[in-house]
């Protein structure tokens, strides 16, 4: 055995608040098992390092002529360049610093061209199911099988105007079943039909290497928060001219190269053609320089060994899950399916919040309970109407009549969780 792979593999990265004990109502107390790493995962040690040593230096951002301000404007800049190396981006690429996944696609669609299509499945997230209201959407229905997304989207392609900008958005690994989707033959069918493709990567990077110039894709989103660097930032990347065309997502300073009065009265406004036409206002530097640290840390870790340990994650609670026979996990695409460490399930009779509450009094652990935000999957999973905005989701949803759960249970993990957690969550 290679031992130094072998340690590797093994070894969880470290992340901050590991150490936290949680009292349970079964007397004693725990450490806190954090196994909701889909909704926000745990910052590594290293990205909190990065920030102590820089926080108390902090300035303004392309506004100061002093040393702090010098200082972080270098550091956000470079920032863009650590995030365009970690997505492989191309040449000519820009990589914009937004909120969040759910504001870097909302900042795509406001910048659509005039008459663009847009294709995006119903099993979506809503953040990349909903930004596009303005646009014409065409939905399509869930696909079983990887190789019927990508029929779906031909066939769907296949019928649009063809002369007309197109755009698909695809989420890259499922929050609610962890699956991979085919990214690549769905960029390639979005190309073949002259349409372009933005790939919600918000489960995806932080568990699977990603490049944008390898897969194809025209733009990719993702947030800080789920790629283990805390809250407030995220990022848009890809083909410069929709973005440069389009009007500034926010209109302010930082956006505006310059400003002048008009004869008539007005202002003209001459825009920055770079990523910040779409930076307005003072931006979230330490966001930035987190997201920056974490996208080191992932690369100097090594995809190869965290996919590695991940997966024999992955692996454990599936056999759990698999030996209780109250238990049906979640599936589009079925048991062969490659999938990250997100794993959703119900049990039969039980409600879903009472089982995720009952995890947390009990054993300590943390997992998610309802529909994820991805109603119309997850309707479709459970064998719910999804055209019933009803009882479905609720947090207080009792199974129905047949027993059947209307909403569901999630598990989800990745770098820093210990084989402890995992194994304490297959033993409740
Ligand atoms: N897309 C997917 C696939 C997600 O899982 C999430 C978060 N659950 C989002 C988008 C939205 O991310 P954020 O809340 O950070 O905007």
């Amino acid at each position: 055995p290679n031992t130094a792979v072998d340690t590797a593999v093994r070894a969880p990265l470290p992340v901050l608040g590991r150490d936290v004990t949680v009292p349970l109502v079964t007397g004693g107390e725990v450490s806190y098992a954090a196994l909701d790493y889909a909704a926000s995962a745990p910052a590594l040690q290293r990205v909190w390092d990065d920030i102590a040593a820089y926080a108390p230096y902090y300035g303004s951002v392309h506004r100061g002529a002093g040393y702090l301000s010098q200082l972080s404007t270098d550091l956000f800049e470079n920032s863009r360049d650590t995030v365009a190396d970690f997505l492989g981006c191309r040449d000519g690429d820009q990589v914009v610093f937004t909120r969040s996944t759910t504001d870097s696609l909302n900042l795509l669609a406001a910048a659509l061209p005039a008459g663009c299509q847009v294709f995006v499945f119903e099993t979506e997230h809503h953040a990349s199911l909903l930004p596009w209201r303005e646009a014409r959407v065409t939905y399509l229905n869930a696909p079983r099988t990887p190789a019927e997304a990508v029929d779906t989207l031909e066939r769907a392609l296949a019928d649009r105007d063809p002369y007309g900008p197109a755009l698909v958005c695809v989420t890259g690994a499922s929050n609610v079943t962890g699956e991979i989707w085919p990214v690549r033959e769905l960029a390639a069918a979005a190309h073949a039909h002259g349409a372009r493709i933005v790939l919600d990567a918000a489960q995806l990077a932080p568990h699977h290497p990603v490049s944008v110039a390898e897969l194809d894709v025209d733009w990719i989103a993702f947030s800080g928060h789920k790629l283990y660097a805390p809250f407030g930032s995220g990022v848009l990347a890809g083909r410069a001219d929709w973005l440069q065309d389009a009007e500034p997502y926010l209109a302010g300073g930082g956006a505006s190269r310059t400003v002048a009065r008009r004869a008539d009265g007005g202002v003209d406004v001459d825009w920055h053609t770079t990523a910040a036409r779409h930076e307005a206002g003072s931006p979230n530097v330490i966001g930035v320089y987190a997201i920056a640290a974490a996208c080191k840390a992932l690369t100097e870790a090594g995809f190869d060994s965290l996919v590695a340990r991940e997966q024999s994650l992955v692996a454990a609670v599936r056999a759990g899950l698999a030996e209780v026979p109250e238990v049906k996990v979640l599936s589009l695409f079925g048991d062969d399916a490659p999938r990250v460490g997100v794993i959703s399930f119900v049990v039969e009779g039980w409600n879903s919040s009472h089982f995720a509450a009952a995890l947390s009094a009990e054993y300590g652990i943390g997992v998610r309970d309802g529909l994820f935000c991805a109603h119309p999957l997850v309707r479709t999973l459970l064998g719910s109407d999804p055209q019933d905005p009803g009882e479905c989701g609720a947090p207080d949803a009792e199974p129905d009549a047949q027993g059947k759960s209307l909403n569901a249970i999630r598990v989800s993990f990745g770098a820093g969780t210990p084989d402890e957690h995992v194994e304490r969550f297959v033993r409740a």
